[in-house]
């Protein structure tokens, strides 16, 4: 039987009519579409290498009976000695996912202008249309790279918050010293500069770290950064926020709810922080696929972002819904890209070495047809 749609409930607007989050399709569902078991995930620019073994033991024998602790304190602590900054600065967050959200609750009201760059990140509008706020983008440009003076030109409109991520997902590329020096040069102090570096381990040895050049500033900014990319660990949920000031880091922590990390994320993360030689050794097995892949690209004639990520994006010049089916029907999963003006490229994640030669296996039978 159908249930009733009961359209006589008020909900809230900006909640219900908010446009869907492009997901990743899962494991099951591509086993069952493509008929085959050997599915190649790149599509959620996950770890294919998995976690370091440290952190994987640290989950062994857990209670579930306890709750979490609220302030992930042990995390937090460890952040703190890594990164050189108060403990009473950074938040921690299911997921850095979260932590936009967060950020959102605690800064934006109905009407307010929120800004960010597209193509980029769908969390970046949708939290900020949840709270109500106007959304409005920058366009990178052509050649695939931040187009600084459109992003000086916002800025100097005040947003309630920018939101960039360097690296750019979904595009790649980092903001070198100059670039990132004029971005800060134009922030008015009425913004929030929120800089996603979810792919910061996978940088360039020249790109600026963003934390040490927002901490020269006299801005409020919040740096995120996340354990689910580089140090493997997507389906625990854990990410963090470090923010510029105390004041901040408490509105994002009352915005989130109390119990946000569980424990097994906590005690994980900590575990994979004290093992960086295994996420290190990672990226670098992962940044020398990236070039590989990234070569082979090219040598078809097609175009991609200069990534300093753990993903390409790719024009292959016709309509990314259909190159995804043809991508799924070999047991691959990539991200067909859909915003306006990008829906011929896709999004693929540097997998293992054998994942990436069926990938190119594809896209060249892909290109030939
Ligand atoms: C993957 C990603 C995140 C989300 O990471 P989680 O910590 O898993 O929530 C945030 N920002 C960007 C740009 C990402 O690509």
């Amino acid at each position: 039987m159908t249930k009733p749609l009961h359209t006589e409930l008020p909900l809230n607007p900006h909640v219900a009519g908010l446009p869907p989050y492009n997901a990743g399709m899962n494991i099951a569902d591509a086993q069952q579409k493509s008929g085959r078991q050997d599915i190649a995930a790149l599509a959620s620019n996950e770890n294919p290498d998995g976690c370091s073994p440290h952190a994987a033991a640290a989950l062994v024998g857990l209670s579930p009976s306890r709750y979490s602790d609220p302030a992930c304190m042990a995390l937090r602590a460890a952040l703190s000695q890594k990164l050189g900054v108060d403990t009473d600065r950074i938040v921690a967050g299911n997921g850095s996912e979260e932590m936009i959200a967060a950020i959102c609750r605690a800064v934006l009201r109905p009407g307010t202008l929120a800004a960010t760059v597209c193509p980029g990140f769908g969390l970046h509008e949708i939290e900020a249309l949840a709270n109500g706020a106007r959304v409005e983008k920058v366009g990178m440009r052509p050649d695939l790279d931040f187009d600084i003076p459109a992003i000086i030109a916002m800025l100097e409109r005040a947003p309630a918050i920018f939101f960039l991520s360097s690296p750019s997902n979904p595009v790649g590329p980092a903001l070198d010293r100059k670039g990132l020096a004029r971005i800060l040069a134009a922030v008015r102090h009425e913004t929030l500069l929120v800089l996603d570096e979810a792919y910061f381990e996978f940088t360039d040895e020249d790109t600026p770290h963003g934390l040490a050049a927002l901490s020269a500033t006299d801005l409020s900014w919040v740096v995120l950064r996340t354990f689910s990319k580089a140090y493997g660990l997507a389906g625990l949920r854990v990410g963090y926020a470090v923010t510029s000031d105390v004041r901040l880091a408490r509105a994002v922590s009352a915005a989130k709810t109390p119990f946000n990390v569980n424990a097994a994320a906590q005690v994980a993360a900590v575990a994979a922080l004290a093992d960086e030689s295994w996420m290190r050794s990672s990226v670098a097995r992962l940044k020398r696929e990236r070039a590989r892949v990234a070569s082979a690209v090219a040598d078809m004639g097609l175009s991609a972002g200069r990534s300093q990520t753990n993903f390409l994006f790719i024009d292959v010049g016709r309509e990314s819904r259909i190159v995804f089916d043809h991508f799924l029907s070999q047991g691959i999963i990539v991200k067909p890209w859909k915003e306006e003006g990008y829906d011929t490229f896709i999004r693929v994640t540097i997998g293992t070495p054998s994942e990436n030669d069926r990938f190119l296996d594809a896209l060249r039978d892909l290109i030939r047809t």
